[in-house]
């Protein structure tokens, strides 16, 4: 156990976690040349394509120095505001860290944020200067803003290159001599903490654990301390390039466990395994997730609704930040109200529920949770606006507010207060990094920033600036309830929570965006957008004025069929309610409105 290292990647977004992963995963020939690929961690393939890591991944390296065999755990951890929850959870099965940044870039607001969580954690912090081949790179005054923020000698930050493969070696020294030897003892009643699961069709329910004390046998009777199942150890191994099993292990490493359980359920990620005959107490897991976006999610076609279940279900084992439950809508039937950590995040649930799983689905406008206090002064928690109660009995309602942290160049202040301001948020704070990078701290309704802030302060910044943030709150705020109706029905599921003050403008913009695309049909189509009973906005979508099939009618069977087919094609993605045909972006239409 004492040449056993457990450590993690943390860095801002970008900053070459993945690349240097990459580069410690050759150095130490736990892959061969052939399968090398770049960004080995990253495979799922929506990483790939988006070049960015969402989920954590663990992997085992064999390295040897100063004539001793060291096994190193490396768990790699993503970057992105929306993902700091699964940082969490890596930082948890790790005594060490380092800690990347950029040296053309510095100190980024995700990176403080991860660094936080690492030194909560008790984690030795081993700072990396990366990407100091670039010829803009500003090693000095990098180095400067890291030992203002860390403490350490300007010794103790490597300088390497994930590109060039400067430092690597260093780096890998480094986590021998500095990280901690994992505690515990092999010989106590056994506790191993799952960290996280995957679902594999042919072999079950996949269980990443870090064990703490104890050793673990393959074939033991293994007891889930939580949901107190009880299973056998059928495999055991530790998880390099390939999992490679193993007889027994023992406290201190990490590795996987498979024991034929096909309930996602049964698995939680924080939860304890022990051995049935000699248990143990369960370890302290993981905060439980607070989601921050709400949206419905639903089949395209009913009948696939216990499918989407099943596989909400499984998605769930690889995600344990998404969380969901059963909801009903008048216009799309049946379907999950699900809770996301951001909107990068439910874009990514869609796109896995569709990839991995072949399932068609639309999402709801998407809304945060607002607390509505009645005239009976009960509390209740909206996550959808048709939990809102009716006007009449709401005596007022709250919400949620968070603590914004922009890091800039300087010469970008202006505009992102300007914008904050637009978006209702109070500028608390204004701190000199160094002579052009500032720190701004604003409140603001969480509301505003979920959905396009991040975007906007890119591009204003010109992608200099950096977001992260933590609720703080709930505070009272005027909002309303905003209701689309389509040729006189009430769609519940395009129905928004506004502020009162933006409340016309929005039912404005958003029957005109409606307008736009909603498809055109046989009949003319009216947009309404109401407040409680009043009309604010009304747009109108014109008829089409001639039946594509009635050109077939009475000819050639098969040409008519494959028409059908076709514009069955085009209605992926689509709901109809009533008579009418909604596309999914017009679920999403709120988002985009100015
Ligand atoms: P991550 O988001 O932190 O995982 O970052 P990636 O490893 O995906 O790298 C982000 C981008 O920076 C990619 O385009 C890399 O090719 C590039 N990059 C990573 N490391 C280096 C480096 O050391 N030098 C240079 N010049 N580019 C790098
Ligand atoms: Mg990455």
């Amino acid at each position: 156990m004492k040449n056993i290292r457990n450590f993690c990647i943390i860095a801002h977004i970008d900053h070459g976690k993945s690349t240097l992963a990459d580069r410690l995963l050759e150095f130490t020939s736990t892959v061969a040349e052939r399968e090398m690929q770049n960004q080995l961690l990253d495979n799922m393939d929506l990483e790939r394509e988006r070049g960015i890591t969402i989920k954590s991944h663990a992997i085992q390296m064999n390295y040897r120095y100063k004539g001793e065999d060291y096994i190193l755990n490396l768990i790699d951890t993503p970057g992105h505001v929306d993902f700091s929850y699964e940082v969490s959870r890596s930082i948890a099965a790790c005594e060490g860290a380092l800690l990347i940044v950029d040296s053309s870039q510095g100190i980024e607001a995700q990176t403080i944020s991860n660094l936080y969580l690492a030194i909560g954690s008790d984690l030795e912090i081993i700072p990396v200067l990366n990407k100091i081949d670039l010829p803009h790179a500003m090693p000095e005054e990098v180095s400067d803003q890291i030992i203002d923020l860390i403490g350490c000698d300007r010794e103790d930050i490597i300088h390497a290159s994930g590109k060039s493969g400067i430092g690597i070696e260093e780096i890998l020294n480094a986590i021998c001599d500095r990280i901690p030897a994992p505690k515990g003892d092999p010989a106590a009643p056994l506790q191993a903490l799952i960290f996280d699961s995957v679902f594999n069709s042919y072999r079950g329910i996949e269980v990443y654990f870090r064990i703490y004390n104890g050793t673990l046998k393959k074939g033991e009777k293994v007891k889930f301390i939580n949901t107190g199942k009880t299973y056998e150890a059928d495999e055991i191994g530790v998880l390099k390039l390939n999992q490679e099993p193993r007889q027994e292990m023992a406290a201190g490493n990490v590795g996987y466990l498979i024991s034929g359980i096909k309930n996602a359920k049964e698995v939680k990620v924080g939860d304890t395994i022990t051995h049935v005959d000699r248990p143990a107490t369960g370890i302290q897991g993981f905060e439980d997730v607070k989601p921050m976006v709400f949206a419905g999610i639903y089949p395209v076609e009913t009948s696939e609704y216990e499918e989407l279940r099943a596989s909400m279900e499984k998605l769930q084992l690889n995600d344990a930040s998404l969380v969901w439950e059963p909801e009903t809508s008048a216009a799309l039937g049946f379907g999950f109200r699900c809770g996301f950590l951001g909107m990068l995040h439910m874009e990514i649930v869609q796109e896995r529920l569709e990839r991995e799983f072949d399932m068609t689905v639309i999402t709801t406008v998407p809304s945060v949770q607002f607390h509505a206090y009645t005239t009976k002064n009960e509390m209740v928690k909206v996550n959808a606006p048709s939990e809102m109660p009716e006007p009449n009995y709401i005596d007022h309602i709250e919400e949620p507010f968070i603590k914004a942290q922009i890091i800039s160049k300087a010469e970008y202040v202006g505009p992102i207060i300007t914008l904050c301001m637009e978006k209702r948020g109070i500028l608390k704070n204004q701190t000199y990094l160094t002579s052009d990078r500032v720190e701004l701290s604003f409140e603001m309704p969480l509301a505003e920033i979920v959905f396009d802030f991040f975007d906007k302060l890119k591009t204003i910044s010109r992608g200099y600036a950096s977001l992260d943030y933590e609720l703080i709150g709930f505070r009272q705020s005027n909002m309303v309830k905003l209701d689309v109706m389509l040729n006189g029905e009430k769609v519940d599921a395009l129905s928004a929570i506004v502020h009162r003050e933006k409340a016309y403008e929005w039912g404005k913009r958003l029957c005109e965006k409606l307008r736009e695309l909603l498809p055109r049909q046989m009949f003319e189509i009216a947009i309404q957008a109401a407040i409680g009973q009043k009309i604010i906005a009304r747009e109108t979508v014109k008829a089409l004025r001639k039946n594509v099939l009635a050109k077939c009618y009475g000819g050639d069977i098969s040409r008519k069929r494959k028409l059908l087919e076709k514009q069955k094609k085009g209605k992926k993605r689509m709901r109809q309610v009533g008579n009418v045909e909604i596309p999914q972006e017009a679920f999403l239409a709120v988002l985009k409105l100015d």
